[in-house]
C-alpha cells in the first residue's frame, strides 16, 4: 500500500508540484494499523490533477478534491487550502487554494492528523503529532472552542479517535465540547450515524459510550437510550441501534429496518424456542440473546437441532394438500401450513410425508 502511495506522490511531484500523504494513513502507519483510504495534500489544483491522472480521476464535488483509484486503493487528493468562515457549523463558505503545506495543516482538526509523508517515505511532523501519539492524547490544531464552533463534526471525530485508539482527549477539548456540544444538532443524522457506527464497532466501544455519556452528548445526539448499551456485550452495530430505538430520526436502509424490527421482536421471545429460531433465524436470535446477556452457544445448538429451518423443508406441498382435501386453493392452505409447521417444530408431528398426510386428513377432511 505504501509503495503504491509513494508512486502516486511521485506522479504528482514529477509535474513539479508538491504532494504529501497526510492525515489518517500516516497516523495509522505510525500507530501500526492499516488504513483503508489515503489522503494526499498537494499544491496542484483539481484541474491540474485531472490533467495528470486524466481517466482514473473523479472529482469529489463536495469538497473540491479529486479521487484517484490505483490498484484498488482510493486516494483522496486535496489541494492545500485555507478555509474561510464557516456556515451552519459544518461547511466552509469559501475555500482559498494556497501554495504552502504548513498553512494547510493549520485548518486540520487534530494534531495527530497533521503528520505528513513525502514521496521518499520521509515523515514531516511540523506540529509534533508524533509526540501526541506517543502521549496518547488528542489535541486540536489551535483553540478547541474555535475548531468545534467552526465544524461540529469534529466533536464526534474527537470522540471517535479517542475511542478507537484508546487515547485521552485534552482537557481543553473536554471543556470545549461541553460548551459547543449543542452544535451537533446541526449535523445531518447520516453524518452522526457514520461516526457513531465507528465508535460502536470499536473493540473499545465501552469507553467511547462512557465518554459520550460523560460529555452529555447522548442528549444532543438524540439517543436517550445510550446508557442502555453501556454494558451490552453485542458486537452487532444493528443490535445496538435496535436498543437505541431511533429509527424515527437516524437513517437506515430497508434491509436494516427489517433487521431492527426482527431484533426488537426477538428481544421479547425466548431465543432458544424453536418457533423464535425458525421465524427470526440464528443471527437475529443470537443478537437478541447477546443484548440480553445470554450465552449464544446454546442458541447455535438449538438452531442446528431444528427439525425444519424454512417452509420448503416441510415434506409436503400445496398441490398435495389440495388433492388430499379435494379443494381449490384458498386461505385455508396457509392455516394448515401454520399448523403443521408448529407441530413439526415442537416435534409433535414427524416431518414425513405419510405422517403429515394422515394428520391433515384426520384434522381437516370433511
Ligand atoms: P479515517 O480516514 O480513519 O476516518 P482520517 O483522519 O483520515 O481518518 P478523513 O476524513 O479521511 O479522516 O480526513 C483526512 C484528513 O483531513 C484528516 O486526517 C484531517 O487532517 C483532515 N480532516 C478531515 N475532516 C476534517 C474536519 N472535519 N476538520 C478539519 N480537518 C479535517
Ligand atoms: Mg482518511
Amino acid at each position: 500500500m505504501l509503495d503504491v502511495s509513494l508512486k502516486v506522490l511521485k506522479e504528482i511531484t514529477s509535474h513539479s508540484y508538491k504532494a504529501y500523504i497526510v492525515g489518517g494513513f500516516v497516523r495509522d502507519y505510525i500507530i501500526g494499523i492499516e488504513s483503508k483510504d489515503i489522503d494526499i495534500a498537494t499544491n496542484a489544483t483539481p484541474k491540474q490533477l485531472k490533467e495528470i491522472f486524466d481517466d482514473s480521476c473523479l472529482p469529489n464535488e463536495d469538497y473540491g478534491s479529486v479521487i484517484v483509484e490505483k490498484m484498488g486503493i482510493r486516494f483522496e487528493i486535496t489541494t492545500f487550502r485555507k478555509e474561510i468562515e464557516y456556515d451552519d457549523n459544518r461547511r466552509p463558505v469559501e475555500i482559498k487554494y494556497i501554495d504552502d503545506l504548513s498553512a494547510d495543516l493549520l485548518r486540520r482538526d487534530f494534531v495527530i492528523n497533521t503528520i505528513c509523508m513525502d514521496e521518499n517515505g520521509q515523515i514531516l511532523d511540523y506540529l509534533a503529532g508524533r509526540q501526541d501519539i506517543e502521549d496518547r492524547i488528542i489535541r486540536t490544531v489551535g483553540p478547541a472552542y474555535e475548531k468545534f464552533s467552526e465544524d461540529s463534526l469534529r466533536i464526534l471525530r474527537a470522540v471517535r479517535f479517542a475511542t478507537i485508539f484508546n487515547f485521552d482527549l485534552s482537557d481543553e477539548i473536554v471543556s470545549a465540547i461541553k460548551e459547543t456540544k449543542h452544535l451537533v444538532r446541526n449535523l445531518s443524522f447520516y453524518r452522526k450515524k457514520c461516526e457513531l457506527d465507528k465508535i460502536f464497532t470499536s473493540p473499545n466501544r465501552k469507553n467511547g459510550i462512557q465518554l459520550l455519556l460523560d460529555l452529555g452528548l447522548d442528549i444532543d445526539l438524540d439517543i436517550p437510550n445510550l446508557y442502555k448499551i453501556l454494558n451490552m456485550e453485542t458486537t452487532s452495530s444493528i443490535g445496538i441501534w435496535s436498543v437505541l430505538d431511533v429509527e424515527d430520526k437516524y437513517p437506515f436502509n430497508k434491509n436494516e429496518l427489517e433487521l431492527i424490527g426482527d431484533i426488537k421482536s426477538a428481544l421479547i421471545l425466548n431465543n432458544m424456542d424453536p418457533m423464535a429460531l425458525y421465524r427470526y433465524g440464528l443471527y437475529v436470535n443470537s443478537v437478541a440473546a447477546e443484548i440480553k446477556g445470554k450465552d449464544i452457544k446454546n442458541i447455535t445448538e438449538s438452531y442446528s437441532s431444528l427439525v425444519i429451518k424454512c417452509r420448503d423443508d416441510i415434506d409436503i406441498d400445496s398441490e398435495l394438500i389440495m388433492e388430499l382435501l379435494d379443494k381449490a386453493p384458498g386461505k385455508y392452505l396457509k392455516d394448515i401450513y401454520d399448523d403443521i409447521e408448529r407441530e413439526i417444530l415442537y416435534r409433535r408431528l414427524s416431518n414425513e410425508r405419510d405422517k403429515i398426510c394422515s394428520y391433515i386428513i384426520e384434522k381437516y377432511k370433511g
